[in-house]
């Protein structure tokens, strides 16, 4: 993990941070932080700022992925999340390759261009499962497709890349290796930085992410990840603000908050100008208007949900997940709706990266 950037007693003024981050200087701490620590007027103009930027570098158009959750099974226990294995409260759910096509074919029905195919660290979708699949979603559909199944071997990353898959989105949640261990009792982040170093090797689209308020996590620690995305060569970044799920061990701690988020949302587009930056639920968990705060703050992607409505709410990694109420057609149309009301388009293209 990096530490490049120099200490906080070098850190600049807001003003200087920003100017800093609009020349698109080498991240580093020293203006990082007083970004990610803006407040008031300041954070409203950090997001001024990144809206521009996106609106230069990604223009107005808002893409679309149709996300199915695959199943809610998972062999982790991350604290935070709602999913995981300890959690016996919850009704698990597995969608069969069967069912999985028919969404596939739905999402395109609907007018999406690509699905993003999640779940909790399940192995029931072994190698050949999955790649079986993914060839028949490639063979049928025009879609460009997402996987964000965890951590897997780099055999298996290879075969779904062959079999058709176009990205891959594993975030790291934090590169600070204490917190990373406090959070993950069971994970390994250097092994979670080698899948991030394979999957790119392999030519997928490399998505990755991080968690915000977490417990114990400093601004500094945030800017670090922010430097480590960097070095990676983040295509696709997602930022989740840490919200508490009252059956994990986190149950009693302090949530991050949106503000907190859409901080980092901007400094992501001032610092990867051409990056697919989604408005992720979560935002809308913590605010009805979370994903166009989002949009305005340097964001351009938007994930419906396509998960079927009986198992949509069993998938809660975090409470509060909007639209697990409505159809799947509704829920389109409503995204859509949003989008238009923002003076904003919805992208018709695939919307892969650009290299
Ligand atoms: S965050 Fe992902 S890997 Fe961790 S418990 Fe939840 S679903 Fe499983």
């Amino acid at each position: 993990m990096s530490g490049a950037g120099g200490s906080l007693d070098t850190t600049l003024g807001f003003d200087e941070a920003l100017e800093r981050a609009v020349a698109a200087a080498e991240p580093a701490r020293s203006w990082l932080v007083p970004l990610l620590a803006a407040e008031g007027p300041e954070a409203e103009r950090l997001r001024r700022a990144a809206d521009e930027l996106r609106t230069r570098t990604m223009g107005d158009e808002v893409h679309l992925r149709a996300l199915i959750e695959l199943s809610n099974y998972c062999r982790r226990n991350c604290m935070y999340c709602g999913l995981r294995l300890d959690h016996t409260g919850v009704r698990r759910y597995r969608l069969t390759p069967g069912e999985v096509l028919a969404l596939a074919h739905q999402a395109e029905d609907l007018g999406y261009r690509t699905v993003v195919l999640q779940s909790g660290e399940d192995l029931y979708y072994e190698t050949e499962v999955m790649a079986g699949m993914l060839r028949s979603i490639k063979a049928e559909t025009d879609l460009a497709i997402t996987l964000s199944l965890g951590e897997r071997s780099d055999v298996t990353y290879a075969a779904w890349r062959e079999a058709g898959a176009d990205r891959y989105l594993l975030r790291i949640e934090t590169t600070d290796p204490a917190l990373f261990a406090a959070m993950h009792p069971d994970g390994d982040l250097e092994r979670r930085m080698r899948c991030l170093g394979q999957l790119k090797a392999l030519g997928y689209q490399l998505g990755t992410g991080v968690l915000v308020g977490l417990p114990g996590q400093t601004v500094v620690s945030t800017a670090d990840d922010v430097i480590w995305m960097h070095e990676l060569g983040a295509e696709m970044i997602g930022v989740g603000p840490f919200i508490t799920h009252p059956d994990t061990p986190l149950a009693g701690a302090n949530g991050g908050t949106l503000d907190q988020a859409l901080n980092l949302l901007a400094t992501l587009r001032l610092v990867f100008p051409h990056a697919h930056l989604p408005a992720t639920t979560a935002l809308g968990a913590l605010d009805p208007q979370g994903g166009e705060k989002g949009l305005e703050a340097g964001a351009n992607v938007l994930m419906p949900n396509l998960t079927p409505e009986t198992q949509r709410e069993a998938y809660l990694l975090y409470p509060g997940k909007p639209i697990v109420d409505v159809t799947s057609a509704t829920c389109r149309d409503r995204i859509t709706e949003r989008v238009r009301a923002m003076g904003r388009t919805v992208a018709t293209d695939h919307g892969h990266v650009r290299r």
